[in-house]
């Protein structure tokens, strides 16, 4: 790391004690500016890096809700509004148990630079809680949304902060935050939040945009090499939203998505992972991988594990943050891997990233891979704004558009600052020097 930014790191490590995965998110940004501010010193001089890993301001409040037997919980619920130099914050809200505010801020903080690369007028943001939606019903999940949005609410807007889902925060939980927040505000403000209902202010192509710009960006570094999906055996993590969509859109192209994984283990089908099924039994049944392997011939399921055993030369970790390890990315590079590309934020370890480079493996950050959520969610928000909806071919035609334009500044700003091919390098400056010369530009604030 550049020498004049050890002491700055130090500082807000040392006044962020206990929050490894931010201490994580900064470390990996920091890495990559030491050039940037060789030629920006009015960056230093305007402080920008330490009002960036200041959020702007942090929101942490009670959570109480009933469970269908009467029983009464308490949860913590989180908003982090990080950086607004861009536009309106923009995030997601995660749901799960692990969610703590070292959670949220490293996933705020990734969110800015995110953001940034979209190109969209947009700030960073995160929130979520540490409830557990697993096994809870409908009413159950319903009545802890309204608690949630009755404090969540006096913080959000339009123009202020604008939330979406993440882990654990799909289209029900969107459509009870909205509901309740209309309720409270007698306002129908669909801009407010994304991730809607078609049928009630949503768009197209929003639900597979995370997957489908992860495995776009990927193509755009496999053409790199004169290489595509085609053809392609790939490995994915998770069974969620975004792997759904990544998995859909891999085998679109031509590739064989041969595994995916949850919480509880893995599937391997050599013939390909029937999105249809998978998509039902986790969408519709909310059920378990096992229920994928008893239903579909030839696959197999592997309690616990590592879906990182399994052999292929494409991996797309959509799972969760630090799921993909030193050991699994070496043995990965030793199966045949060519290229990664993330879907989740930060499930790639430092040590995951550096056997990658040395491997000279395509590596896509998530910042930049799975932009393509967010970016769509800027693309509601316009439709929102003018009454308007589009169709699934022009949102997806914008995303692909995006998506390649993200690539594209990645690889133009790491070939401009030395570190050609090095997308962590690409995304971190890239991002970085957009909201940097936005906060110089409207002064102290
Ligand atoms: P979902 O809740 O739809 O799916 C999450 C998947 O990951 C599930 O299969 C879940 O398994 C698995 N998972 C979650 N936590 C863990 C864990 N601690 N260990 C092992 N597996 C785990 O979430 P999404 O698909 O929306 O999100 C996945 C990732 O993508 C997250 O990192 C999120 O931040 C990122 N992302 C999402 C975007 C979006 O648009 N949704 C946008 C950009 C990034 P199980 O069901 O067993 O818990």
């Amino acid at each position: 790391m550049d020498s004049r930014l050890e002491g700055i790191r130090d500082t807000v490590l040392a006044r962020n004690p206990g929050e490894k995965e931010f201490h994580q998110a900064v470390i990996e940004v920091f890495e990559s500016l030491g050039p940037v501010h060789d030629r920006h010193p009015e960056f230093l001089e305007g402080a920008v890096l330490e009002r960036l890993c200041e959020p702007e301001r942090q929101i942490i409040f009670r959570v109480p809700w009933t469970d269908d037997a009467g029983r009464v919980h308490v949860n913590r619920g989180f908003r982090v509004e990080f950086n607004s130099a861009l536009g309106p914050y923009k995030g997601g809200l995660r749901f799960h148990p692990s969610v703590y505010l070292g959670i949220v801020k490293f996933l705020g903080f990734e969110q800015i630079f995110k953001n940034a690369l979209t190109g969209m007028p947009i700030g960073g943001g995160k929130g979520g809680s540490d409830f557990d939606p697993r096994g809870r019903t409908d009413a159950e999940i319903m009545r802890f949304c309204q608690s949630f949005m009755t404090e969540l609410y006096r913080h959000i807007g339009e123009y202020t902060d604008v939330p979406a889902g993440d882990i654990g925060v799909g289209g029900r939980e969107i459509g009870y935050l909205f509901g309740q927040y209309k309720r409270i505000t007698n306002r129908y403000e669909s801009g407010v939040l994304t991730g809607k209902g078609i049928s009630w202010g949503g768009s197209l192509v929003r639900p597979e945009a995370t997957g489908y710009g992860t495995v776009i960006f990927a193509q755009e570094m496999l053409k790199t090499r004169g290489q595509s999906f085609d053809g392609q055996r790939v490995v994915v993590s998770g069974s969620g939203n975004v792997a759904i969509h990544a998995i859909a859109k891999a085998q679109s192209l031509g590739a064989t998505v041969v595994a995916c994984s949850d919480s509880a283990g893995y599937v391997v089908d050599e013939a390909g992972i029937d999105v249809e099924l998978l998509r039902h039994i986790k969408e519709v049944e909310r059920g378990r991988l096992t229920e994928y392997a008893a239903r579909r011939g030839g696959a197999t399921h592997v309690t616990g594990g590592s879906v990182w055993d399994v052999n292929g030369t494409v991996a797309l970790p959509c799972a969760t943050q630090n799921e993909l390890d030193g050991d699994a990315a070496a043995k990965l590079v030793s199966n045949g891997l060519i290229a990664v590309a993330e879907g989740a934020n930060m499930p790639s370890t430092r040590e995951a990233v550096s056997v990658f480079h040395e491997a000279g493996i395509l590596f896509g950050p998530g910042k930049a891979a799975n932009a393509g959520g967010v970016a769509t969610s800027a693309l509601e928000m316009q439709q929102n704004a003018s009454r308007d909806s589009w169709t699934f071919e022009h949102t997806e035609q914008r995303l692909t558009e995006i998506m390649v334009g993200i690539h594209d500044r990645c690889a133009a700003t790491a070939d401009e600052y030395g570190a050609p091919g090095n997308y962590v390098v690409g995304a971190n400056i890239g991002g970085f020097v957009k909201v940097a010369d936005a906060m110089l530009a409207q002064g102290l604030i």
